[in-house]
């Protein structure tokens, strides 16, 4: 099994090049799970198989059963849409068993993964001392993030290890930072937005008025830098201010908006990211990296690392000779919970090489050029309406007249027809259209397609 199989490479190589040679990948659709025990019955057996065989189920049964999410008219959730160069060299990591644990290790590839978590805390204005690592993604991050928040927030306070705190998020914040609370035991200090945005003032209200309320102490707030379901940026200096004025912990969970970093006008707009204890942002979204891939940074990482760092007597070779670590050694596996991982930021720094930072300006700019050129669209078409001006690159759309149940069928005959993807949202208690634009290869023709089907097709009965 370990020794080299020319064949076997060969046709693992001519699959994967001629899928990424497509013009565009096909749409695809879920699969239906009878015909997928079928085509999976007997698959792994005591003995050998043909590789042909084998790579056939997956190109004619598996494959076409997962949606792509690199077609450039996936707009459903978040998209991924990784450039050719981060998705290629996400093979050599693979390949080469790249263990991203330790300097140690895998010094080499931490190097040049901290290359472009210092990009991030460039664009994010983050001080010399910030740093992190990279993890699967937001919901690893928000997690890491937050414990440091609560543990960092205990010790300020001079609490025990186990008593109760609470973190301030808002009514908007995403679903992975309420299962983050529930994990760690933490009650969440809900804070109402004005018009779905987290603000200062209302930071200011929520936290005066806590300090009444008999709960736990809050030792953090959280804030989102767009949000997933509208791409709505919170008062990030605004919130920023408050948590500065109370001497807490300052999250900023832009792991969709992040990539709005490489564009001058959406940057300004996130004044006062640069003054968060704790950034997530997810590559694998807006910054065309593949999956999966989740970035942390902290403004003091020493901060994170005594929290996370892992205790085993196995664990004291990477933690230096015990005369005291050098400083310059960086352990990712010391700034968020997990201990093994593979260098998954290695693909995005290849990428960031080849095409270099005003490529992914230009790329991220497209999906908000997408964005407003939909708006504007919808707003001219009869029996559609634009819910919100986007902010980044989400659109919300009502078809007047339309049930719930017209927007899921019109959903299931787009994807069906292999047009596009497009899942329905609840906006302000009614479901409605959502897309969110990625790929910066979606053309204005597709859009007009989708939104005349919207506009020409009755309602389901
Ligand atoms: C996607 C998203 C997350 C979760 O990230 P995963 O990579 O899916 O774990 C968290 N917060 C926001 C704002 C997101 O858009």
């Amino acid at each position: 099994m370990h020794t080299h199989d020319e064949d076997l490479t060969r046709q693992v190589m001519d699959h994967l090049r001629h899928r990424m040679a497509l013009p565009e990948p096909p749409l695809g659709r879920p699969g239906d799970h009878a015909e997928l025990g079928v085509a999976l019955k007997g698959a792994i057996g005591a003995g050998p198989r043909p590789a042909s065989e084998v790579l056939r189920t997956y190109a004619e049964d598996i494959e076409p059963a997962v949606i792509s999410c690199d077609h450039p008219a996936f707009l459903a959730f978040i998209p991924g849409a990784p450039t050719k160069a981060a998705a290629l060299f996400d093979m050599i990591v693979s390949g080469s068993s790249l263990h991203g644990v330790s300097w140690l290790e895998a010094s080499g590839a931490i190097a040049a993964e901290n290359q472009v978590l210092r990009l991030f805390a460039d664009l994010a204005g983050l001080p010399e001392g910030a740093g992190g690592c990279f993890v699967s993604g937001g919901s690893a991050g928000n997690l890491s993030a937050l414990v440091v928040a609560r543990d960092t927030g205990r010790r300020r306070l001079g609490l025990t290890g186990h008593a109760p705190v609470r973190i301030a998020v808002s009514d908007q914040v995403h679903s992975s930072v309420g299962n983050t609370l529930r994990i760690l035991g933490i009650d969440a200090l809900v804070i109402p937005t004005e018009d779905h945005r987290l603000t200062g003032e209302a930071v200011r209200i929520a936290l005066a008025a806590a300090e009444h309320d008999g709960g736990a102490p809050v030792v953090a707030v959280v804030a989102t830098a767009g949000t997933t379901n509208a791409g709505i940026l919170d008062d990030l200096a605004g919130v920023a201010a408050q948590a500065r004025a109370r001497d807490l912990w300052f999250h900023v969970d832009a792991a969709y908006g992040g990539g709005g970093l490489f564009v001058p006008e959406l940057r300004a707009r996130m004044a006062g990211i640069e003054h968060a204890d704790s950034l997530v942002i997810d590559p694998h979204k807006w910054m065309f990296a593949p999956f999966d891939c989740g970035a942390l940074l902290y403004r003091d990482p020493r901060l994170a690392q005594a929290v996370h760092t892992q205790d085993a007597s196995y664990l004291d070779a990477i933690h230096g000779d015990g005369a005291g670590a050098d400083d310059l050694e960086w352990n990712p596996s010391d700034y968020a919970y997990h201990l093994t991982r593979r260098p998954r930021g290695l693909p995005l720094w290849f990428s960031l090489a080849v095409h270099g930072t005003d490529a992914y300006r230009d790329a991220v700019a497209r999906g908000v050029r997408l964005a407003q050129y939909t708006a504007r669209l919808a707003e001219r078409t009869d029996g559609l309406e634009l819910l919100r001006e986007p902010e980044l690159s989400v659109v919300l759309i009502r078809r007047t007249g339309w049930q719930p149940r017209d927007y899921y069928a019109w959903s299931k005959r787009l994807l069906a027809a292999g047009t596009a993807f497009v899942t329905p949202t609840v906006w302000e208690g009614e479901t409605v259209v959502r897309l969110a634009f990625l790929h910066p290869g979606l053309t204005e023709e597709t859009v007009e397609g989708i939104l005349d089907s919207l506009h020409t097709e009755d309602a389901a009965h």
